[in-house]
């Protein structure tokens, strides 16, 4: 092996992710008088959160009476009685405020008549415990609202002195042997340099793994480094089985229509011009939660009602909207669907279908964001050092399935609780063990294993195959015999990866290396997804079975924990229970009920 150097740097807290929570969680321990550093292997602005279009959730009541207990029962529901509670409560009371914060540092959000923030309504947004109809709860700058967001944080960071190491690629934890992280390495891309950075905390916020995916409304970075860090470092992952599919990407180019869309009054039909969704969701019709509205449009298709000439899509109606409300609440997407479909949505409808989306598995945290594991019996064992947040994290507040607008939110009331729990736990400047020769070596040797990689398929053949893969074997019908040639599949791209082919050796802008690390990382989060769902037998949220087509919460209301070996490829699984208690008296448990929009 070469030998290769590292440049070491001290910081009380390491933030890995420059997305919505990394940089508000960076915020919130720089503002602590905590000396902060945040890694990112891109220009913060250009992290997947800039994408972001409908909204953020909170029960302002802007535009008509809401309550911080109705946004928590939508978010308990939807995540088909899989979030924990306990973390719902906290991110839905918390929620007003930390809209307000944005919007004191500056958020451009768009205004009612009375200069109030305007809210849009959401898929499975609900008035008075789901009783009282749709409510316009989602929080928007026009759809814009992550781009508004991200660049707003960005330039609050940087006035509380959050010191930036930016286009350096993280590698791996640096753990102790007695589990606690004690920090993180990182690749500096334009110069080739080697980096360790100590800390007391470390907070990964590295997005999520769309990517693992053939078509997927995520960045081509979402490749969820921070979570495939963790599996190398003899931890769980929690709920991968969970895949969120959003009902409108744009049919062939996979890019996002908002659900803002339908919430602006948009509706979907058939190739026999049907409104179908009033078949499937009679109360809430287009605008019922995500996973009911993505399978009503599989089936439509497999049924043989999909539009096109293959008949293999569905149509998104836009032109009966008066042409001013769409230039002004959503000019983003009439400007993607011209461009990505060729279609003026003031005229013509848009194609579109089911496309992958939002990861609601992840790193298992508490609602401070510290992440947890499984010791002995304990199942909410802390794990020293470490924490995470945003779409890496598994809180649970998503729980199943996702609720539109709740992921933004999450980012912002989960990063600011990373920060407050840096206060409390990490002592400025207190001294940190030193670093030892062995720290390190393992991100050296993988490094250097691919950077000198001699095989035969190179490094986007394996990376379609896991694709392909998962698409066709892991997506939004699931049976037994589906999935178990799947993990197969998956298998197999693994146990080839001795075989991949790097052409680029240097160490500079080494985008060949990068995007082996890359799929390296993809490659163990596909195994632990399909294997997590394989496992689950039953339907609950966004794993649908076609052979167990019922929730069965006597034995499958608990979270997943899948371990990855990466010697044999092998997926453990354990569980932990669900959390069916809240934080306060003022609210009670949740009972579990039938899921009906
Ligand atoms: C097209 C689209 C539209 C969406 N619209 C909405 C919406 O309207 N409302 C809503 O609530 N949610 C929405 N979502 C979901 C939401 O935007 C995401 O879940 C959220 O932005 C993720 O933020 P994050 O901070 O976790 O990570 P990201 O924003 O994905 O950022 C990840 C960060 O980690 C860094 N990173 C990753 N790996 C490494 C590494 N190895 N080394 C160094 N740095 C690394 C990246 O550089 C980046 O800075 C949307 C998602 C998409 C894809």
């Amino acid at each position: 092996m070469a030998a290769y150097e590292w440049i070491d740097h001290t910081f009380d807290v390491v933030v890995v992710g420059a997305g919505g929570s990394g940089l508000r969680a960076a915020l919130g321990a720089a503002q602590a008088g905590l000396k902060t550093a945040c890694i990112s292997k891109v220009f913060p602005t250009r992290s997947h959160t800039v994408a972001a279009q409908g909204g953020i959730s909170a029960s302002l009541g802007n535009m008509g009476e809401d309550d911080w207990r109705w946004h928590m029962f939508d978010t308990v529901k939807g995540s088909d009685w899989l979030g924990d509670q306990d973390s719902i409560e906290y991110l839905c009371r918390n929620a007003p405020a930390a809209v307000y914060e944005l919007e004191h540092w500056g958020v451009p959000f768009s205004r009612t008549e009375e200069g109030k923030i305007y809210q849009r309504a959401f898929g499975g947004m609900t008035k008075n415990f789901g009783e009282g109809g749709p409510v316009q709860r989602t929080c928007a700058a026009a759809d814009r609202t992550g781009h508004a967001i991200l660049h707003t944080l960005y330039g609050q960071s940087l006035r509380h002195s959050t010191e930036f190491f930016i286009e350096y690629f993280a590698l791996d934890l640096i753990m102790d042997e007695e589990g606690a992280c004690r920090g993180v390495t990182a690749w500096k891309l334009d110069d080739g340099t080697l980096h360790r950075f100590r800390a007391q905390k470390v907070i990964l916020a590295t997005g999520g793994y769309g990517r693992a995916y053939f078509s997927a409304t995520s960045a081509h970075t979402c490749t969820g480094d921070g979570n495939a860090m963790v599996l190398r470092a003899g931890l769980p992952l929690q709920d991968m089985e969970f895949v969120q599919f959003h009902p409108t990407g744009i049919y062939g180019a996979g890019c996002l229509i908002t659900e803002g869309a339908r919430g602006e009054g948009g509706y979907l039909t058939n190739s026999e011009g049907e409104r179908f969704m009033e078949r499937y969701a009679p109360s809430a019709k287009d605008l019922a939660s995500r996973d009911v509205v993505s399978r009503s449009m599989t089936i439509e298709i497999r049924e043989g009602r999909g539009v096109g000439a293959n008949k293999d899509h569905i149509h998104l109606h836009l032109d009966h909207l008066d042409p001013a409300i769409l230039h002004q609440r959503l000019p983003g997407i009439s400007e993607s669907a011209r461009i990505f479909a060729g279609v003026d949505v003031t005229k013509e409808p848009i194609p579109v279908l089911p496309t992958v989306h939002y990861n609601m598995g992840g790193i298992p945290t508490n609602f401070h964001g510290e992440v947890l594991t499984k010791v002995g019996g304990d199942p909410d064992h802390v794990v020293p050092g470490l924490m995470a947040v945003g779409e890496a994290a598994c809180v649970s507040v998503h729980g199943a399935n996702r609720l539109g607008s709740n992921s933004l939110i999450d980012l912002v009331v989960f990063g600011r609780a990373a920060g407050l729990r840096c206060q409390e736990t990490v002592e400025a400047g207190a001294t940190q063990r030193e670093l030892t020769a062995k720290d390190g070596e393992l991100s050296t040797a993988r490094l250097d294993q691919y950077r000198n990689a001699n095989g035969s398929t190179p490094t986007a053949h394996m990376r379609l195959a896991m694709q392909r893969a998962m698409q066709e074997n892991c997506a939004v019908f699931r049976t037994q015999d589906v999935m178990e040639e799947g993990v197969e599949r998956i298998a197999t791209v693994y146990g080839n990866i001795s075989d991949v082919k790097v052409t680029d050796r240097s160490m500079i802008w080494n985008t060949d290396l990068m995007e082996t690390l890359e799929f390296d990382n993809l490659i163990s989060q596909a195994a632990v997804t399909v294997n997590g769902a394989v496992n689950r037998k039953e339907s609950r949220g966004a794993h649908a079975r076609e052979d167990f087509p019922d929730r069965d919460d006597a034995e499958w209301m608990k979270h997943t924990l899948a371990w990855f070996d990466l010697d044999t490829g092998k997926v453990n699984i354990d569980y932990r229970p669900v959390h069916e208690y809240t934080l306060s008296n003022d609210i009670e448990y949740i009972k579990p009920k039938a899921r009906v929009y």
